[in-house]
């Protein structure tokens, strides 16, 4: 067997973590993504991109499946998580709150300090000493790169904490209950490039444990972040692949005309 042969069975033997196939999603009668399928990689940052009003933030509703909270919001397929199928009526919707985790455009801190913050998100699933309780805060704002600012003020608001820190805070949140999927919708889009920076080098570092999916409006992020790239045009998944041949060899024309500005 050549190199070539063995690099790509080594790929092809990757399982991906989330599996999405012939996902369909209805807002009462609108469709908002047709006939989508796309996979998710372990390991790895994926960005979502496309024009305004393609389904990127759609999809991410599908993947923590908030929108069945809301009546009239329909989604047909399957999403399959560890082998489980995360649409299916009978599936438990506390477990998936447990695997995965969400991040917002403008950090929304509960009004409290920063360590009832991430107490909080870590007793509603757990059952937790408070030498346990202090040890997971501590663990969580360390991997959220925010501990070193916070750690004389842990019973400050949170809310006087600046907007990136309190982002990485909302972050912290998130990966305190150590989910398997981070779902990240345009986490930077309200922030200042110093902070945007620290956001972005944090992907790069909680990717190795989790798996995640980060929708953008910046391709410089996407660049930057993702290694793969998911190119979506009016409810449909038009591309996927390494982010690299995304940008600078895509297949199809649409991604293309996409990624180098031409519409948009
Ligand atoms: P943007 O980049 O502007 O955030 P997006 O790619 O994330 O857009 P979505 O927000 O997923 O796009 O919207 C996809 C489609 O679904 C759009 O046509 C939008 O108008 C429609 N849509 C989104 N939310 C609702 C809703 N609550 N009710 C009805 N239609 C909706």
């Amino acid at each position: 067997m050549n190199v070539k042969s063995e690099m790509t069975l080594m790929v092809d033997s990757i399982e991906p973590h989330l599996r999405v196939r012939n996902l369909d999603f209805f807002y009462g009668a609108q469709q908002a993504l047709n006939k989508v399928s796309v996979d998710f990689m372990p390991g790895k940052a994926t960005a979502i991109i496309g024009p305004s009003g393609c389904g990127k933030s759609t999809l991410l509703r599908v993947l923590n499946r908030v929108y069945s909270l809301y009546p009239g919001q329909r989604a047909a397929g399957e999403v399959e998580l560890d082998g489980e199928n995360i649409l299916a009526p009978s599936y438990d919707l506390s477990a998936l709150r447990l695997k995965v985790g969400m991040v917002f455009q403008a950090p929304i801190p509960f009004t409290m300090s920063v360590y009832d913050n991430l107490a909080l998100a870590l007793n509603h699933h757990e059952v937790l000493s408070r030498g346990e309780l202090d040890e997971r805060v501590e663990l969580a704002l360390r991997r959220a790169a925010l501990w070193d600012e916070v750690k004389d003020n842990l019973r400050k608001s949170a809310l006087a904490l600046s907007g990136g820190q309190q982002q990485r805070l909302c972050i912290a949140r998130a990966i305190a209950i150590e989910p398997e999927i981070l779902l990240m919708d345009e986490p930077t889009s309200a922030l200042d490039p110093i902070a945007t920076t620290k956001i972005e080098e944090l992907i790069d570092e909680l990717r190795t444990d989790y798996t995640i999916i980060i929708v953008t409006h910046n391709l410089h992020q996407a660049a930057r972040v993702a290694q793969r790239t998911v190119f979506m045009y009016r409810g449909e998944l038009i591309e996927q692949g390494p982010t690299e041949k995304i940008f600078t060899a895509p297949d199809k024309k649409a991604t293309h005309d996409y990624v180098t500005g031409r519409f948009g």
